[in-house]
């Protein structure tokens, strides 16, 4: 029953499908950036495979009560825990925000069904969407990327995988010398080296079976493009203080933070006053003798959380320094013993895997140089980043990213030349160094995240993002702001949460 108009949008459709092209892309991680990388590129025609070192989808959200060995996270040697998650975790967004776009995260009957679950239901919302869209079956799970490296071949030897220093020069020759018009002109391929864990239970068999050859596998396959989705809450970032090498107190950071038990009686300085260092200050109060919670600066919400807890929390600003004798002196001129002190003061990205002879660097928290926190110019399109930005609502974001990238490959959309590339990564550096925004800040989103989302949709011709949801964000924030312990369960938004809930619902039925 089709009419005219829809016969000829199914031939432009068909059109179009016919001329995209299909790429092989390695998609490293299965957390959520990952998945819906997967998913979009899929979607889009390409040849997808998703390499995660883990047993399971979810990357951050499943928690592991296994703790690193290095309580600071510093030892490069350390033997690694991936996620974050403490126990008790329950989001810092509503769950209708934090969905993706086109899969809301709808409560489900028999599970966490409150408005801000806690961290396993995040967990089991992405296995859902994973069955949901049939991504399982393109994970490699156990298996590790240890090597991605520029392959510039056409055979398969181990000696086409290009690894002089030279060819950064060449490429910057090539890139900025004869200013191409079109990026996708470069055909950069990748080789990527992965590691794959023989699963404990195959090894068992194999110890009862006398049998040998249960080593990992390692694996070079060459692809034509590869998405970083690796996440950057894993390695840990601490705090500098005067005197820590000799202050006799025990020291670990929020990466390594499960429960409040092991805090019982004890003085504790919690530093940073992003969402984690205020989750764990107000969980420590019940049980530790005294909590020091010390940031840089500090608004509202800290002195109105006060007074509820007097005696048992403190808010001071920085620590000034420490000493020999267990002492810890804050900027304030107040002094006390302390027995642990508890670094909540964020994490660094980290590639090390990622061998681009120096094309992508990361230096002081900010990966570049990057088009748009995706594209390095001079590699781009073949190699992108997804999940790069903070402050931000993630899985809407990392859709975005994805579709973008996914449209990108297939050549449905196109990016600007590497010479146009380039000068707008300039200009982007210029301005934040003119208004002051520090360089650890390049990937902060915060107000103007929502601008780049649909910055993100418009290049490929997705809808912008709903105007109930940057309403509610806003009021989000405020809220969390205003009542720290008790946002989670007490709220005012009904009109907001009216609108979101009737058109999540339409989306799924
Ligand atoms: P990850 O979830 O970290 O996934 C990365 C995956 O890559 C992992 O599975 C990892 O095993 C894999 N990987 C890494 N390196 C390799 C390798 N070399 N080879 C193979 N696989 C590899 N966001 C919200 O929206 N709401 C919240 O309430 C919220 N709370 C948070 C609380 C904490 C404590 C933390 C740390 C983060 C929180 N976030 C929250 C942000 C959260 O990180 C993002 O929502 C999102 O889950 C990040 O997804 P990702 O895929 O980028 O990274």
């Amino acid at each position: 029953n089709l009419n005219g108009e829809d016969e000829l949008q199914m031939a432009i459709g068909s059109d179009k499908n016919a001329t995209k092209q299909s790429c092989k892309v390695a998609v490293i991680g299965a957390g959520a950036a990952g998945l819906v990388a997967a998913r979009e590129l899929q979607r889009e025609g390409h040849e997808v495979v998703v390499y995660e070192e883990g047993e399971k989808v979810g990357g951050v959200w499943l928690y592991n009560s296994d703790v690193e060995d290095d309580p600071l996270g510093l030892d490069p040697n350390r033997c690694s825990v991936h996620s974050s998650m403490y126990a008790s975790l329950r989001t810092n967004l509503p769950r209708e925000l934090m969905g993706y776009l086109d899969y809301p995260f709808l409560p489900r009957e028999g599970r966490d069904v409150r408005r801000f679950p806690r961290h396993e239901e995040v967990a089991s919302y992405l296995q859902d969407f994973a069955e949901e869209f049939n991504l399982l079956l393109l994970v490699k799970f156990c298996t590790k990327v240890e090597y991605v490296g520029i392959y510039r071949g056409d055979g398969n030897t181990e000696a086409d995988i290009v690894n002089d220093s030279s060819f950064k020069q060449q490429l910057l020759r090539e890139g900025c010398e004869d200013l191409r018009e079109d990026s996708a002109n470069l055909e950069t391929r990748w080789v990527v080296r992965t590691r794959e864990r023989r699963q404990a239970v195959e090894k068992e068999r194999d110890v009862l079976n006398f049998a040998t050859g249960c080593e990992d596998q390692v694996t070079d396959v060459i692809f034509d493009a590869v998405v970083i989705c690796n996440g950057h809450y894993s390695q840990p970032r601490v705090a500098w203080i005067p005197g820590l090498e000799k202050w006799p107190g025990k020291q670990m950071h929020s990466h390594n933070y499960r429960i409040a038990e092991p805090f019982r009686d004890k003085v504790v300085v919690v530093i940073g006053n992003g969402p984690s260092g205020i989750d764990i200050s107000l969980e420590l109060i019940s049980v530790a003798k005294e909590v020091h919670f010390c940031a840089k600066k500090w608004d509202l919400s800290k002195d109105l959380f006060w007074p509820l807890h007097e005696g048992k929390l403190q808010c001071h600003l920085l620590v000034e320094l420490v000493t020999e004798d267990g002492t810890v002196h804050f900027q304030d001129g107040i002094s006390c013993h302390v027995d642990v002190i508890l670094h909540c003061t964020g994490y660094l990205y980290s590639f090390p895997f990622l061998d681009t002879h120096g094309i992508v660097t990361v230096e002081n928290s900010a990966v570049g140089p990057l088009f748009e926190h995706v594209f390095p110019p001079l590699l781009a399109p073949s190699l992108s980043f997804v999940g790069l930005p903070f402050k931000v609502v993630p899985f809407p974001l990392f859709e975005l990213q994805s579709k973008w990238i996914a449209c990108i490959l297939s050549k449905s959309s196109s990016l600007p030349s590497t010479k146009d590339m380039m000068a707008d990564v300039q200009s982007f550096e210029v301005r934040l160094a003119e208004e002051g925004i520090p360089k650890h800040y390049t990937h902060n989103l915060d107000s103007c995240q929502f601008e780049y989302d649909n910055w993100l949709a418009a290049q490929c011709g997705s809808e912008p993002i709903e105007s109930w949801r940057i309403k509610m964000y806003k009021v989000a924030q405020k809220i969390r702001k205003l009542y720290p312990d008790s946002y989670r369960d007490i709220w005012d938004d009904y009109d907001l949460l009216d609108e979101a809930q009737s058109y999540l619902l339409k989306l799924k039925t």
